[in-house]
């Protein structure tokens, strides 16, 4: 069989599709026959693993791609950066931990844990990632069609599950029923990013049920890492810029201050 017959039964695509580069560039490098096999192989691995990262970024169902390069820690002092790097080492995954990141809107929550998501990605693991009003969806509609099981074991699946925006939408009785289930199934089996606009005294209110609620936190945050992020809208820092609202007052000269003002206006972030 021809070589290129051989590269096509044998599925080595990215090879084939290099290969007269890869010839050209080790018989230019006078490459030994060991090290040209070597390089060859590298070829397609690289490929290979590059196409899984692809994959699993489309599985994942990120609604954007962010990544913590891209994440200005000046503007969000509140924010330790190097609790933020040890979190990007992954380990809170390997070891089935969750991470909660709280805060008002705009400060970042939903690019963190995405960063944080496309980098379990990355590194090889599956992920997930939901808000919370597709994932109810997701769980009431396996509810009606009575195929709850396998919707909960598909949930359980990823290694890493990313919950955005719990709390802007209170939940009836039986959707934070679900939202339990779900919860006692990761626990210490998967990782969870979870991200919340309420602090966890007002998760009570979110779930309609002081008890579950309780039940929910003492699960979630057996193993975990809180990120209270307090700074200001990045959002409203770019409207600012636009010139959309108020520049900020000027600091009181008596008492020189870097805080800016409040005077947000009433608006819909
Ligand atoms: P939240 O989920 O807390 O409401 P987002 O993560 O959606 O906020 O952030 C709003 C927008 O601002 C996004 O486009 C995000 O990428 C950007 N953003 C927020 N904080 C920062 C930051 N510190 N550096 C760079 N971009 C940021
Ligand atoms: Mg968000």
């Amino acid at each position: 069989m021809e070589l290129e017959g051989l590269l096509e039964k044998l599925k080595l695509d990215h090879l084939q599709a290099q290969l007269d580069a890869v010839c050209e560039q080790a018989a230019a490098q006078e490459l030994d026959y060991k090290t040209f096999l070597a390089e060859a192989l590298r070829l397609e691995w690289q490929g290979r693993f590059q196409r899984g990262i692809e994959a699993r970024l489309r599985q994942s169902r990120f609604p954007w791609n962010k990544t913590l390069e891209q994440f200005d820690f000046d503007f969000q002092p509140s924010l330790d950066r190097r609790q933020m790097r040890e979190l990007a080492g992954l380990s809170f995954v390997e070891r089935a931990h969750n991470v909660v990141i709280l805060g008002p809107p705009g400060v970042g929550k939903t690019h963190l844990a995405v960063a944080l998501g496309v980098k379990a990605v990355e590194a090889g693991y599956s992920v997930l990632f939901h808000s919370l009003e597709s994932l109810m969806t997701r769980l009431n509609r396996a509810q009606h069609e009575n195929r709850l099981e396998a919707t909960l074991k598909q949930l359980t699946y990823p290694k890493l599950l990313i919950l955005d925006e719990l709390g802007y939408l209170p939940l009836s009785h039986t959707e934070a029923s679900l939202f339990f289930r779900l919860i006692v199934r990761r626990y210490e089996r998967g990782s969870l990013i979870v991200t919340s606009n309420k602090s966890f005294l007002d998760w009570g209110e979110v779930f309609n049920d002081q008890v579950l609620a309780t039940a929910i936190l003492d699960r979630l945050l057996h193993h975990a890492t809180t990120l209270n992020i307090k700074g200001e809208s990045y959002r409203l820092k770019e409207k600012r810029r636009a010139g959309l609202l108020g520049r900020p007052k000027p600091a009181d000269e008596t008492e020189p201050s870097r805080d800016e003002p409040e005077e947000v206006m009433p608006m819909t972030l």
